[in-house]
């Protein structure tokens, strides 16, 4: 591909689950008996090609089945930026857990962007075990089925890329087929880590959010992760409220949407 095109990257919150304790978040517990809350979040590159959403979240019923609160629909918040989800070009799903890929008859004209690995996975003999298939919902992989059969979904192995300047790549751990968003803005390389880390705790102290698929390969994802971005400051987790104290808000978009290069 030709040289990186600097883009712009956005996160836009839109659920919450305040009742989660420090001991949840990670595996082996946490000696602290603290509240340690859960954002949802939906992130936006800006670039000159055009926009790419990364993952589309879930509805308001979804919500009230997982006992979330859900503060609006995920494309409500994209509005905020000025984006209308009906002319979106490029939709990719970091993984298929219920939170990330909800919604995407929102996104109509988009590609769909997965790793291969996660369709198999997400379908395959691990979901025999309700332990591992309780993030998903059937009804989302039957969605993405769906997408794959009309011609709408592209498949990644591994390293894979959209646009110069955004590449995608398979970490594993989480689900097999948990795949990051790497990005080239004005700071550098910035990785949207979706759910390779939980929380900046998680990849800071080494440590595993509890729900995983192979703890060997998640901790081997915290390195990847390292070595995809220019700085650690730049490596974005995928459910931690620290993301809209730590980044400008958006202008217009207070509480909603910060910008994150
Ligand atoms: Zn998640």
């Amino acid at each position: 591909m030709s040289d990186p095109e600097v883009n712009e990257v956005y996160a836009v919150r839109f659920a919450h689950h305040a009742a989660r304790t420090r001991a949840e978040n990670f595996l082996g517990g946490d000696p602290h008996d603290a509240p340690m809350p859960f954002d949802y979040f939906v992130f936006v590159v800006r670039g000159p090609s055009g926009t790419v959403v990364v993952d589309t979240g879930f509805d308001a019923k979804v919500a009230a089945k997982r006992g979330r609160q859900h503060l609006r629909c995920p494309t409500e918040g994209l509005r905020c930026l000025g984006i209308a989800p009906d002319a979106v070009d490029d939709v990719v799903l970091t993984h298929l857990h219920y939170d990330h890929c909800g919604n995407q008859h929102l996104f109509p004209r988009a590609r769909f962007h997965l790793q291969a690995a996660e369709m198999a996975y997400a379908t395959g003999p691990c979901m025999c075990h309700a332990v591992l298939r309780g993030g998903y919902d059937p009804d989302d992989i039957a969605a993405t089925v769906r997408k794959l059969f009309e011609g709408g979904l592209t498949y990644h192995d591994g390293d894979g890329a959209l646009r110069p300047g955004i590449t995608v790549h398979r970490v594993g751990g989480h689900t097999d087929g948990q795949q990051v968003v790497r990005v080239w803005t004005r700071q550098g390389w910035l990785v949207l880590a979706s759910d390779a880390t939980h929380f900046f705790e998680n990849f800071e102290r080494n440590l595993p959010f509890p729900w995983v698929y192979h703890v060997g390969a998640t901790l081997d994802g915290f390195r990847r992760l390292r070595s995809l971005a220019s700085a650690e400051t730049l490596v974005i987790p995928g459910h931690d409220p620290e993301i809209m104290a730590r980044f400008p808000t958006v202008k217009g978009a207070e509480g909603i949407a910060v910008r994150l290069d």
